[in-house]
């Protein structure tokens, strides 16, 4: 292989190289967009909050529901005595309307309870269910979302597969050493170890080549690098 057909291949695997790069640098903004935005993880943290309070408001309106069942059943056990004529002796009859009285009472106390614990219940829902369809919302725009980046996290590993496998044959066609060299330098040089001739100067460091350099360089006999900045030279014919 003629030198000038060394660096221009080198100049290829550099192109790749290059696109390679970008490309595992979108692929990894990809792949950390794909773990969830935060906003979506804080409402379902909300939404699961509301729904446990929601329950915790249902439990406590069931227990007053409850104890007012129990006042019910104990008052119209205790009237049911009072009127069935059975308790006739004052002596037992006066507890019995004192009993029957104190029932009363705790019956109205303990309606108002489990009105109240209603009504709290019922806001408990109403805020959870609003938070579940804002939740909603959210999940099904992630849903699309989260659709797009995959599909183009399937394209740029893809686009990789094929990248790479250009590389392999390029590569193939040089001396190891040479790539070595050239791996070496990229990771030195900013990715890029072959900088191209124009305007009778290095197109990256912009230094002007001497007319035995530009000769050498033309002519290419040998591997030349940049007296400057150290890359390899390219001459695009
Ligand atoms: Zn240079």
């Amino acid at each position: 292989m003629s030198t000038a057909h060394v660096t221009s291949t080198l100049f290829q695997v550099q192109q790749i190289d290059l696109e390679l790069d970008r490309l595992a640098a979108e692929q990894r903004s990809v792949v950390h967009m794909l773990q969830g935005d935060s906003k979506l993880r804080k409402l379902r943290v909300d939404y699961s909050i509301a729904k446990q309070q929601w329950e915790s408001g249902l439990q406590a309106q069931r227990e007053a529901e409850w104890a007012l069942e129990d006042v019910n059943r104990r008052l119209n056990a205790q009237e049911q005595r009072l009127f069935s004529g059975v308790v006739k002796s004052p002596k037992e009859l006066q507890p019995l309307q004192h009993e029957v009285q104190s029932l009363k009472a705790q019956q109205i106390r303990q309606e108002e309870k489990a009105l109240e614990m209603i009504e709290a219940a019922d806001a408990l829902k109403e805020a959870m269910q609003h938070k579940g369809e804002v939740l909603q919302q959210a999940e099904d725009a992630w849903k699309t979302e989260s659709a797009t980046l995959i599909a183009r996290r399937d394209q740029l590993e893809a686009q990789q597969c094929e990248l790479q496998a250009k590389r392999i044959q390029l590569v193939s066609r040089l001396d190891a050493t040479l790539i070595q060299r050239y791996d070496a330098m990229r990771r030195m040089k900013q990715g890029r170890a072959v900088s191209k001739v124009e305007q009778n100067s290095c197109q990256w460091c912009r230094v002007i080549l001497t007319p035995s350099e530009l000769q050498r360089v033309r002519i290419s006999v040998e591997l030349q690098t940049c007296t400057n900045c150290g890359r390899f030279l390219h001459y695009d014919r």
